[in-house]
């Protein structure tokens, strides 16, 4: 049976239901504070979930494989052999204050949709994987988006097998403990991959708008500074005699925020952290450090306001009499996802009628790794007040459904 030619009068729906229920059973695993999960990454809960998870695709008669990361392909086959499979999905391990919908959802959206194509009866050309991607979070063992990273070769077989938790367990050792641990190093190549995501922002909420097409993940650099003045006698030095590094550097967050502002709302500029060689209230300080964080969706403007910041560092600091030294420490670049996967989701938000935008994503997500060896893309659906990393982390149902059902619509179109 193919999608839509013979189907063309019938718009497919997923169970909003299931999908519903099964994100609070889910949930069960690990629960903390009424409305929050604690699963990180290879815990007994990660097994435990991972456990039931595997139990449904069973049921849903999908052959669950793990790879040598621990990252869960369950596999339904499609009826021509030479296609590779279309891959869903995205994480079911959680931050320590967790939610029940960061990464759960995206696996979940996956699944359902298999599910409603085993209730219509219908078979794609191409196989589909339901994916769960290893550690994402990067709670216990860094870093983070680990199984995704090393599905797409950018950590290599050596650094996991050395890989180590912040309480030393070695990650290869504990995977295969819990049963969660593939052999060898072969990887199940994706024709294409998508991923079901919540925000994580508050932009759709505040847009009033049903789904997200992201189109890019934004590119992130940071930058260290250092300024480097004297310490000083703070009843002795005159003001107009310092070389007051702390206080040059408070002159650099204001204007730091202000050329991130003058970029638009797609720019972001933030320092999170400060360090003063003295940290004594008589003591002007010499010596002050901190690392900007600056985020763009676009590679050139990411390279241009990074320039600026680390200008306007210079020029404040040479005012003041201090010295400044700016060293680039990470590089991003920005993923643009494929536009065949981002078209395939639009068209899903057109013909269900959802009011949707394209957007950038503010984090990083295991399709960004996918994107890299596969053609890949996202979709968002809006939580309540943009928060995640929390236990009060909410999706309604309706909204994971209308993105359950865009999701249902791309990989139709993809596998066909
Ligand atoms: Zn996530």
């Amino acid at each position: 049976m193919s999608y839509p030619a013979n189907r063309s009068d019938k718009l497919l729906r997923i169970n909003s239901d299931r999908l519903w229920s099964r994100h609070m059973e889910m949930a069960r695993i690990g629960a903390i504070e009424e409305t929050g999960s604690c699963r990180l990454a290879m815990s007994a809960e990660d097994a435990e979930a991972r456990e039931l998870l595997a139990s449904w695709c069973r049921q849903a008669g999908l052959d669950v494989q793990v790879d040598g990361a621990g990252n869960m392909f369950a596999v339904r086959p499609g009826t021509d052999p030479t296609r590779r499979p279309v891959g869903s999905g995205s994480h079911l391990d959680t931050q320590p204050h967790g939610g029940r919908f960061d990464g759960i959802s995206g696996v979940l959206a996956a699944l359902e949709v298999v599910e409603t194509l085993n209730d219509e009866g219908i078979q794609t050309a191409a196989p589909l994987a339901v994916v769960n991607w290893t550690n994402e979070e990067g709670v216990r063992y860094a870093p983070g988006l680990l199984g995704s990273a090393w599905y797409a070769d950018l950590i290599d077989d050596e650094r996991l097998d050395g890989l180590t938790s912040v309480d030393g367990t070695y990650f290869k050792q504990e995977a295969r403990e819990r049963g969660w641990l593939g052999h060898g190093s072969e990887k199940l190549p994706l024709e294409a991959f998508l991923e079901l995501h919540i925000e994580q922002g508050p932009i759709l909420e505040q847009e009033g708008l049903d789904i997200g097409i992201v189109t890019t993940v934004q590119g992130l650099r940071w930058i260290d500074v250092d300024v480097i003045g004297n310490d000083a006698h703070a009843g002795t030095t005159p003001l107009d005699q310092r070389q007051d590094a702390l206080l040059s550097a408070a002159r650099m967050l204001v204007a730091l925020n202000e050329i991130g502002r003058s970029y638009g709302s797609a720019a972001r500029v933030s320092v999170g952290q400060l360090r003063t060689a003295t940290n004594g209230p008589s003591t002007v300080v010499g010596h002050a450090s901190f690392v900007i964080d600056i985020r763009h969706p676009d590679a050139g403007t990411l390279a241009k306001l990074s320039e600026e910041c680390g200008a306007v560092c210079q020029t404040i600091g040479e005012t003041a009499g201090c010295a400044v030294k700016i060293t680039e420490r990470i590089s991003v670049a920005p993923t643009v996802f494929n536009k065949r996967c981002v078209a395939a989701l639009e068209d899903g938000a057109i013909k269900h009628s959802y009011s949707y935008r394209h957007i950038a994503s503010g984090a990083l997500h295991d399709a960004a790794n996918v994107a890299k060896v596969a053609p890949t893309a996202m979709v968002f659906v809006p939580c309540r007040d943009g928060i995640s990393h929390n236990v009060k982390e909410y999706a309604s149902p309706g909204s994971l459904a209308a993105g359950t059902n865009v999701l249902l619509h791309a990989v139709l179109k993809l596998a066909a």
